[in-house]
């Protein structure tokens, strides 16, 4: 995908709010990346612009070099469904579902048959290494295992893309490890990810590193070679 000139101000009449400003950004299948800068610096902005959650108010965004910037919103409802699986800080998991209800919510929206939802839901915790707690409901289970069935969520509807804001801001260090160890993994099967991090340990993890400071890139860099 391709993001040229993007800008982003809230509001609109006399209380205007700048948030981006000429962002341009390109970034190839199957990378690696975390987003970092200070609270407010428009990082949560840049993920939902790029998980076609928000649009931009100025700028150009190509996806597979096709120009999706005025694509209406149903076009790009279509996107988001098709190619890009959502984790979030605090999960957005369903209380009154189980795991395997949370995780095949998604494939009721797409139309999937039950028997099928049922296997790929299944299929998905397996992976996430959740296969003992699919019938736990949310409360039941930690920190940790929330973030598993978001991310198993995620993957259900098998998206290219990963975004997932402050994947590890609910979580210890140790459970944070472990979930960005997941990450890795899926990145490794050809998923790119995409996340908001604060923090430099999780930032290591990824290859690439986008610092933000008010609405602007000020560095853009590889961690590896
Ligand atoms: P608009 O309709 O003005 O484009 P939105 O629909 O994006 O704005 O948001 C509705 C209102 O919610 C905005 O006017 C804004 O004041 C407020 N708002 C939402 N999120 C935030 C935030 N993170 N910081 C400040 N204000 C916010
Ligand atoms: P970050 O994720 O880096 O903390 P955000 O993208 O959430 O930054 O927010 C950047 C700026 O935009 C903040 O000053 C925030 O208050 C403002 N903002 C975010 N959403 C809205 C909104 N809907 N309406 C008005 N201002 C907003």
């Amino acid at each position: 995908m391709k993001l040229s000139e993007i800008t982003k101000v809230y509001g609109n009449g006399s209380l205007q709010v700048p948030v981006l400003h000429g962002i341009d950004l390109s970034v190839e299948d199957g990378e690696f990346i975390a987003i970092m800068g200070p609270s407010g610096s428009g990082k949560s902005t840049l993920m939902n612009i790029i998980g076609f959650l928000d649009y931009p108010t100025a700028g150009t965004f190509e996806l597979n070099g096709e120009n999706i910037s005025s694509a209406k919103e149903k076009q790009l409802a279509l996107l988001r469904n098709k190619h890009i699986g959502f984790v979030f800080q605090q999960f957005f998991l369903l209380p009154r579902l189980n795991a395997l209800k949370n995780v095949e919510a998604p494939l009721i929206y797409a139309g999937v048959p039950k028997r099928e939802r049922t296997e790929r839901a299944i299929q998905m915790l397996e992976k996430v290494g959740l296969g003992d707690r699919m019938k736990h409901l949310p409360n039941q289970l930690s920190g940790g295992q929330k973030q598993r069935v978001a991310i198993a969520r995620a993957l259900v509807n098998n998206p290219t893309l990963i975004l997932a804001d402050e994947p590890t801001g609910a979580l210890d260090s140790k459970t944070s490890a472990q979930i960005m160890e997941l990450l890795v993994q899926l990145n490794q099967e050809g998923k790119t990810v995409i996340i908001v991090t604060h923090e430099e340990e999780i930032a290591d993890y990824t290859d690439r590193i986008i610092n933000l400071k008010d609405g602007k890139i000020i560095d853009d860099r590889r961690t590896r070679p």
